[in-house]
């Protein structure tokens, strides 16, 4: 990399909910240059959402009273008030996220595709984007899970169409469906298949609704959905089949599909099976996978500071991050991250970060780590 000044104290790759509300909280340190970049429009994998899904987690302006809307960026927004909705949908979050964008001149370039960095120590990033080379000194890394589903979880997963790749359930066919995963997305293709008048068999390894260990959303169903499942059961058009772990689909000459589970168990359908199997394991922090350090089991390690153990200067933001045992794959949990990030890159920089002293509190709008761990106050 040759010697230069950077272009930017900071690039955000990714202007989804991580993206954008990390740059607003970069954009209370006075004298930050940053930007955010991102390969579509601003929320882009909220625009992708199929047309009928909608949050889980619900919204309500509850902000005044210090407990910022679950699903807002900021301390003063709240998608409810923006929407009239307490379960949006992507499409509404996009342009929740837009207006923030616009209303703080948050700098954004679109359609500006990072298709390599290289780093160094002494130097910082080089990024070769859509739109040329950009330099920075750091790097926040926002890229999400979305556009990154797992299309290969078995053999044959190819002739079967992935939730994330589902634009509008009410474009299938009215018939019999089988899908393969019983978590949220699972849940979710399956209820809005009955809705569009189809029935559907779900294959699921273990009940996601029935936790014993945990209320943790992120472990187990939330209650949203929970609704949803009973409501769909009660219709009688969903079957449900138990400790299926799917090995294999076949396409057979007779143009049907034989899957088949690892107990022996197998299915014959007409429809090719819906894959709501997940995403890769670390999302879109795989396409520079060589600045991560990853576990054995393929897990994303990042330090306590949510740096690259590998890569100095490299941060993540986002539904990939664990640090110990709290996995932050909502917006409420790892918008919790937002203002210490904010504040070592501040210290780093030698920049004034005293804008966000009261939100780094355990009692700040978005909480954090300090409290509540164990108690039950
Ligand atoms: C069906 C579904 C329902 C959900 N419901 C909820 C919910 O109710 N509540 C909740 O809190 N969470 C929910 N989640 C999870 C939530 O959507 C994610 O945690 C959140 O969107 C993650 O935000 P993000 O900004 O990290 O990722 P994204 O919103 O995916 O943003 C990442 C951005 O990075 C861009 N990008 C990727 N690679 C590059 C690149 N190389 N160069 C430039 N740009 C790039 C993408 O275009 C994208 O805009 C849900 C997820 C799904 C799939």
């Amino acid at each position: 990399m040759e010697q230069s000044k950077p272009d930017y104290d900071v690039v955000i790759v990714g202007a989804g909910a991580a993206g954008i509300g990390m740059a607003l909280t970069l954009q209370k340190i006075p004298g930050l240059n940053f930007i955010v970049l991102d390969s579509g429009r601003i929320g882009e994998s909220f625009h992708r959402w199929p047309a009928q899904t909608r949050f889980i987690t619900p919204s309500f302006h509850s902000n005044p009273f210090g407990l910022a809307d679950l699903n807002s960026i900021t301390a003063a927004s709240s998608p409810a008030v923006f929407a009239n909705a307490e379960h949006l949908s992507g499409a509404q979050y996009a342009a929740y996220l837009a207006s923030l964008v616009s209303q703080h001149k948050v700098p954004v370039q679109t359609h500006c595709k990072v298709h390599h960095v290289s780093a160094d120590k002494a130097q910082g990033f080089l990024l070769e984007t859509a739109n040329g080379q950009i330099h920075s000194r750091f790097l926040i890394w926002a890229t999400g899970e979305f556009q990154f589903p797992d299309l290969t979880p078995f053999p044959g997963a190819n002739y079967c169409p992935h939730y994330a790749q589902v634009s509008d359930w009410s474009d299938f066919r009215t018939g019999h469906y089988t899908v393969i995963g019983g978590y949220e997305s699972g849940i979710d293709a399956s209820v809005n298949l009955i809705k569009s008048g189809c029935d559907v068999r779900l294959l699921v390894r273990q009940t996601s609704w029935d936790s014993h260990n945990s209320d943790d959303p992120s472990i187990c169903l939330s209650p949203y959905t929970r609704e949803r499942l009973h409501q769909a059961l009660l219709s009688e058009r969903l079957d449900v089949c138990f400790d299926v772990d799917v090995t294999q689909v076949a396409a057979n000459e007779d143009g049907q599909f034989r899957i088949t589970a690892r107990d022996g168990r197998h299915w014959q359908t007409t429809q090719a099976p819906i894959l709501a199997t997940g995403f890769i394991n670390g999302g879109g922090a795989r396409q520079i996978a060589e600045l991560w350090a990853w576990s054995d089991e393929g897990d994303l390690l990042v330090s306590e500071a949510d740096e690259s153990t590998r890569t100095p200067g490299l941060f993540l933001v986002g539904p990939q991050l664990r640090q110990e045992e709290r996995i932050y794959c909502f917006i409420y949990k790892f918008r919790q991250r937002f203002a210490a990030l904010g504040t070592s890159l501040a210290q780093c920089l030698q920049l004034d970060a005293r804008a966000l002293q009261g939100d780094n509190m355990p009692w700040g709008p978005f909480g954090n780590n300090e409290c509540c761990g164990d108690c039950e106050c």
